[in-house]
Formats: structure tokens, sequence, C-alpha cells
């Protein structure tokens, strides 16, 4: 074990059917704590419930890290319109399947939660939007929302069972990347092309059916029953200041054991690699780079890699970012241009094409790439490439275009040198 490491104690993990060992049914869910005293959490109002998770620290596992209870406390007192809660269960990111496990194996704390979470935002009406790919995941996120309806948690009854009305919809998504943007997906949700909107008006402003609502990733909500049974104190004192609880990594690519574990925020990224994963194939000196959390991030290189933490803060500290945790390992046989290049490509694919910069930068940033993979360009193709990447950051809808931007400027920021070396070999 390393000198100073944290491991989460197994008392303390939230996900104790991540790996489908047990049912996910409501009946084995109810074992594991599911739906207990739900009701007494809701008899506390929707203040209490969002200073509770406020308190908690909590920031959104969805990939931007915002406050989830700050998040609840924009939606407005003011009933005279539908609140709606949507849940983003269009998990999409390349590298990203840690809210599938949830999906599959806990869909009843996610149910719980939403509940909750539907309280606190005073929604009765609640979206649960779901990768169209998750085709069995979705077969059983139904059939437990079936359960709970018969159970009285949810639907006409879960007045009387919770003491909050809410009945919830399972839709599913057509493929599309983009509709993961929070606001691409509530235009797809309400029958229309996946286009992300134009901020403000913000969701809690004008959202779903143009009226207040609130889109929370899977895991964020998912966390919240226990964060509630257990209390605040207990969340926020796992992991570091500011950067608290628990989180679900996906480990893949170049090591022994790829997987997904929940683990306490701030682990060091040796530690999750080398504990969980069974380390980088050929050991940890055999390790070239690391995107530590989904495409969108800047990679980090071995020498970053060796002592950075997980979680939002350090990573942003390296240029980099937490996003959904999602760990793609590379060791010294990637081709690490080309492995970018190949991001590139799927960001250009996705794009919706509603702005410039995102529409035509991606396609160039993808056509200067594959050229820099052969070698086939002027050593000043470098400083274009990275301008053209600026080009697009910053200048668009929404954040997709930085996400393109992202893992561009992260391999010039650290594997300039080879490129450079391509290039001048190609000529030689
Ligand atoms: Fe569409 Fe890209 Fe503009 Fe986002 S940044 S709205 S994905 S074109």
């Amino acid at each position: 074990m390393f000198k100073g490491c944290i491991m989460l104690k197994q008392q303390d993990r939230i996900f104790s059917n991540l790996y489908g060992e047990k049912s996910w049914n409501l009946k084995s869910a109810k074992l594991r704590g599911d739906w207990d005293n739900t009701k007494d959490f809701i008899s506390k109002g929707r203040d209490w419930l969002i200073e509770e998770i406020k308190a908690s620290g909590l920031r959104g596992r969805g990939g931007a890290g915002f406050s989830t209870g700050t998040k609840w406390s924009f939606m407005p007192k003011d009933s005279s319109k539908p609140h709606y809660l949507i849940v983003n269960a269009d998990e999409s990111e390349p590298g990203t399947c840690k809210d599938r496990d949830i999906l599959r194996n806990e869909p009843h704390k996610l149910l719980e939660g939403t509940a909750l979470a539907s309280c606190a935002i005073g929604a009765h009406v609640a979206y649960i939007y779901i990768r169209g790919e998750y085709f069995r995941e979705a077969e059983i996120l139904q059939a437990a929302i079936d359960e709970a309806y018969d159970a009285g948690f949810l639907g006409k009854k879960s007045e009387k069972t919770l003491g909050w009305n809410l009945d919830v919809y399972l839709h599913r998504g057509a493929g599309a990347y983009i509709c993961g943007e929070e606001s691409a997906l509530m235009e797809s949700l309400e029958g229309k092309k996946g286009f992300p909107r134009l901020k403000p008006p913000f969701p809690a402003q004008s959202g779903l059916y143009n009226s207040p609502t609130t889109i929370n990733n899977v895991e964020s909500i998912a966390v919240v029953p226990t964060i509630l049974r257990r209390g605040a104190s207990w969340f926020s004192n796992i992991g570091r200041p500011n950067n608290s609880g628990t989180k679900i990594f996906c480990i893949s690519g170049h090591v022994n054991n790829p997987c997904n574990v929940e683990e306490e925020m701030g682990i060091s990224l040796r530690e999750l690699i080398d504990k969980h994963a069974g380390g980088v194939h050929g050991g940890w000196d055999n390790l070239k780079a690391v995107i530590p959390g989904g495409s969108s991030v800047p990679l980090l290189p071995k020498s970053i890699c060796d002592e950075v933490l997980m979680d939002f803060d350090s990573l942003t500290a390296v240029q980099s970012g937490l996003g959904t945790a999602a760990v793609i390992v590379m060791d010294k046989s990637t081709d690490v241009i080309k492995a970018i290049a190949r991001l590139s490509k799927f960001y250009m694919h996705e794009s919706c094409g509603q702005c410039s910069p995102c529409r035509e930068g991606t396609g160039w940033m993808w056509r200067m790439m594959e050229r820099l993979v052969k070698g086939q360009a002027e050593i000043t193709d470098i400083d274009l490439l990275q301008q053209v990447s600026k080009q697009i950051e910053g200048h668009t809808i929404c954040a997709f275009g930085d996400a393109a931007a992202w893992p561009v400027q992260g391999l010039i920021r650290h594997f300039r040198h080879e490129i450079e070396a391509r290039i001048l070999k190609a000529v030689a």
C-alpha cells in the first residue's frame, strides 16, 4: 500500500450491488436499505432536503462538478408552472460506463433518489432519459419502475406512501452523443432534433416545455438516499475538502483488470489503477499517459500521473479534469497521436453542426491530426492546430466545442516533442 493512501471502507460503499451479485429487484433492494424511511425525509420538506445535500458537498457526477444542492435551490418556489426533474442517463462519453452499472444493478437507489430530488425541487413528474443503446438496462429500469408503482412508491399511491405524488417516465434516446448535453436532451425529449439551446435562460428558469427543470446525472441522484440516511457530515467527511464523498471510477485501456469501482474522492491515480485495475500492462513504469475523466478532458503524461489525486480540484490544477471519472490508461505501446486523432474523429462525427466553429473546426482538427499521425506536416502546423483549437474553445453554443478542443490541446501540451519527432522523421 502506498504511503498516505486512502481506501474506501467497505461500510462506506453506497453501491453494495454495483457488480450485480444480488438481484436488482425491489425485494433485494430493500434488504440493502433502499426505500427505508423515505417518507420521513420527505416529511422534513424541500428546504431541509436541499440544505442537507448542500451540506454534504455533493458535486454533480456527470462531469461539470457543480454543487447538486445549489442547483436544486435555483428552482423557483412558485408552482404556477409544473416543475420537472430529468435524470440524465444518456451515458455516452467514451470510456464511461458507471451509470450503466447503477441502472442495471441498483435501479431502486436511482428511483428512490428521483423521488427525493423531485420533492426537493417541487416536481411531480420526472423523466429518465436513457441512452438508446442501453437496451437491457432500460428493460430492467422499466421493470423497477413498475415494481415501484405496484409498491406505491410512485404514482397516485405515492402521496400516501411517501407523502409526495410522483410519476416517472423512462425515455430512450436514439444514439446521439450530443443529447447528453442537458439542453439538447430537453429538445430531444420534446420530440425535436437534439440541438443545444443558447443559455440563458437556464433550465431552472425555462427548461422542459418552458417550465422550471433540473437535470441531474444518474450517479448524483442515486447517492442522495444514502447521504440522507447516513447524514451530510458522513458524506462530507469522505474525500477531501470541496471534493467530498465516494465516486465510481471506470478504469479501462492498458490495465490488467479493467473495472468499475466505487472509491473515495481524492484517491491517488496510481493507487486506483494498481489496487483495483491490477496495474498497468508491464508495470507502472510502462505507463505513457492517462485520460483521467472521459475523452473530453486533456490527457496527462506519466510524470503527472505519478502523483495526481483523483478529484475535481486536483485534476483542474494540472489542467485536466475529473469529468465522468472514466480513466483511460495508455501504456508505452500506444501511438498517442493516433489515439487523440481517433477522438477528434469522434467529435467531428458527433458535432450537431449548429455553430460554425464547432461544425467546421472539428473537421479541420481531425484532418490536421490525421496528417500529424503520418508526420505529413510542417512543424508550424502544430501551432496552427493549437490556434484552431483555441478558436473553437469558448466560442460555441455548448461545451461540446471545448470537449473537442481539450484532447488536442493536451496532446500538444505534453507530447509536442513526439509530434515534432514524427514530422522530422517523415522528412528525413
Ligand atoms: Fe452543436 Fe458543437 Fe455548437 Fe454544441 S458546440 S451546439 S455540438 S455545433
